[in-house]
């Protein structure tokens, strides 16, 4: 028996599928003295294990950076946020709500604006107005034809990235295009972890270049009914980076008089349409809160 580390790629039926840092995989297999503590154990979590042959049991569950909740999934690099410039159309509400889930999540996210080839006159201006200067990278690719998406390839690659956006905004398409290979190497993993149709419960990893892409049960569905987040300004790091500025702590910055983010929503320091979606965000945090206690 030996001691090794490695990191969970896919998680089935109580099995563990653990790409070790040497190289082999192994199944695992959770001790005891693990699940008594309860405990959440996802795709993407590093682990120590006692292995024999190609068998393990997991001992530990090493410090994570992140952990998404829906899928479950941790240590993730990259959330892509894919929109398409039209077509459907848009919604800042949607953008900000993938993106406060990343940020509560201490995800870092990049902007993907798939559809390039149908965006409005200034369309792409105006985004990155809003985004970029937050520090989110905004790209705009055109995934049918291939387009754009060196810049995206450069920031993801080596990295473990979750697709996320609505359905209809070029996913599929986009990733595709982004590594004709994956599917190839997806295969090389099944043959050794078994992947089929009866396995698409629970997230898993796909070797993509030289990183992972998050393979989810309805691929690149982030669940954004259920935002979870204690308080909305966890989304919003524009809010974050004014928390303490306001007269009173506590401040949720709709109602209160000599609130830092009112002021820079007045002068335009923030987006009037990340301020929406923040109030938007508040309220069906509380609506949630309110179901919640009533069920
Ligand atoms: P998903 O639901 O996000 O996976 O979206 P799909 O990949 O299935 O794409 C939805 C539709 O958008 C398909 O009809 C694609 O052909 C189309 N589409 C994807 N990329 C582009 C693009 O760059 N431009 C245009 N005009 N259409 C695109
Ligand atoms: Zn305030």
């Amino acid at each position: 028996m030996s001691q090794q580390t490695g990191r969970i790629i896919k998680t089935y039926n109580g099995y563990y599928y653990v790409l070790g840092d040497n190289g082999t995989w192994y199944t695992c297999k959770v001790r005891g003295r693990l699940k008594q503590k309860r405990f959440v154990i996802a795709a993407g979590d590093r682990v120590e294990l006692d292995a024999a042959g190609e068998e393990g049991m997991i001992t530990e569950i090493l410090p994570r950076r992140n952990l998404l909740q829906r899928p479950l999934v941790a240590n993730v690099d990259w959330l892509a946020a894919v929109f398409a410039c039209a077509d459907p159309d848009p919604s800042f509400l949607l953008i900000d709500k993938l993106l406060a889930l990343a940020e509560a999540a201490n995800i870092p996210a990049v902007l993907v604006l798939n559809k390039a080839d149908l965006a409005p006159e200034g369309f792409f201006d105006r985004l990155e107005a809003v985004y970029a200067p937050l520090g989110y990278p905004v790209l705009q690719v055109e995934a049918k034809n291939g387009k754009g998406l060196d810049a995206l390839l450069e920031k993801i690659s080596d990295s473990t990235v979750v697709f996320g956006g609505p359905s209809g905004v070029g996913k599929s398409t986009l990733l595709n295009h982004l590594n004709p290979e994956l599917s190839l190497k997806t295969g090389q993993v099944s043959a050794k972890i078994g992947r089929g149709r009866h396995t698409t419960r629970f997230a898993e990893l796909l070797p993509f270049q030289g990183g992972y892409i998050v393979d989810t049960p309805g691929f690149g569905n982030i669940d954004l009914a259920e935002l979870v987040m204690d308080d909305a300004a966890q989304g919003f790091r524009e809010l974050k980076a004014r928390a303490g500025q306001c007269r009173f702590s506590g401040c949720t910055h709709t109602h209160e008089p000599d609130c830092a983010v009112k002021a820079a929503v007045a002068a335009g320091e923030i987006a009037a349409s990340r301020y929406e979606s923040y109030c938007m965000i508040r309220q069906e945090l509380a609506a949630q809160k309110k179901r919640g206690q009533k069920s």
